[in-house]
């Protein structure tokens, strides 16, 4: 859920919108989201496109999105809780965090991520074993909107683009702005210099919705492990005094999933320390 200040304007460049389960505990706080206006339901429809264009859509479940970007969400989630950022965690023991103690130390992140702290601790290490396959976020601006609606799209056998979303109309003020995830195969090849990959996504993108100019303004992000391509059936992992929680545990990586790995967990530690 990461939304970044690009040219004075915010964009979302990690998720593109989330669904939330109608009766699920995430549910309420979606509703509770959109009766104070962080929340808007955005569509339940949206394109399905082909390398060479947008030739159908589907219909699913209502998607939400966040007029002032969905980091705002995660900051609404931690209000009253004091969080320090910018802070890289180096090592992680039972307890303990870069030489700090601690009640319980939780990872919320992707396997690999986690795995690097812990220095191959066992059980743990052998755990954490999903394989988490990368993309790159392609920013593209145009001065004026020049395209059909479209809210987002799943593009099927394009060799650079998997999806792409306008950022305008799911924050609601209609910027020309578009945000493409390239395809794994495009973000391997540019992992190294990801601005390279603003070229290749760019022309597909114009491709795909029949736009004759460049973008004015262009900005890539990389994300190394965007989404896993296996789950742990189990909704999180506590033992001695270390946890891990994320969008890998549970049903299908998703915003829903991450909060609900995250709350289980929270609610196991809170029963844990208790007793203790
Ligand atoms: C490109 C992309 C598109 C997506 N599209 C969708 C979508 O459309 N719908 C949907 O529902 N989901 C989508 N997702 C998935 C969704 O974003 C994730 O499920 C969700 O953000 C996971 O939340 P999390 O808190 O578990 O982990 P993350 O959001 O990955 O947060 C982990 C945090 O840990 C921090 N961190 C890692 N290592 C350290 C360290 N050593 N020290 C300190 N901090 C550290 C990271 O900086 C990060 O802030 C998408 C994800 C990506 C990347």
């Amino acid at each position: 859920m990461a939304s970044r200040t690009i040219n004075g304007r915010t964009v979302d460049i990690g998720a593109a919108y989330f669904t939330a389960q109608p009766g699920t505990p995430f549910h309420g706080v979606v509703m509770d989201w959109v009766e104070r206006g962080l929340v808007r339901r955005w569509t339940d429809t949206l394109a399905v496109a082909e390398a060479d264009g947008i030739h159908d859509s589907t219909t699913g479940p209502v998607r939400y999105a966040a007029p002032g970007g969905l980091r705002g969400l995660v900051v609404d989630l931690a209000r009253g809780i004091d969080v320090e950022q910018a802070i890289t965690v180096r090592h992680v023991a039972p307890g303990v965090a870069d030489g700090e103690h601690y009640d319980a130390v939780v990872l919320a992140m992707p396997d690999p991520q986690a795995r690097r702290l812990l220095d191959g601790r066992p059980p743990l290490d052998a755990v954490l074993d999903t394989v988490w396959s990368p993309s790159i976020a392609v920013v593209l601006e145009w001065e004026t909107r020049n395209w059909d609606p479209f809210r987002a799209a799943f593009v099927n056998n394009a060799p650079e683009v998997l999806t792409f979303a306008d950022d305008g109309d799911r924050r609601g003020d209609n910027a020309a702005v578009i945000v493409a995830h390239t395809t794994e195969q495009s973000a391997r090849e540019h992992l190294d210099d990801p601005d390279a990959a603003i070229a290749p996504t760019s022309v597909a993108v114009q491709r795909l919705l029949g736009l004759a100019d460049a973008p004015t303004r262009t900005f890539a992000h990389r994300w190394t492990f965007a989404r896993p391509t296996t789950q742990h059936p189990e909704p999180f992992y506590w033992g001695d005094g270390i946890g891990v929680c994320g969008d890998a545990w549970g049903e299908r990586s998703s915003v829903g999933t991450a909060w609900a790995s995250g709350d289980a967990l929270g609610g196991a530690i809170a029963v844990a320390l208790h007793r203790g």
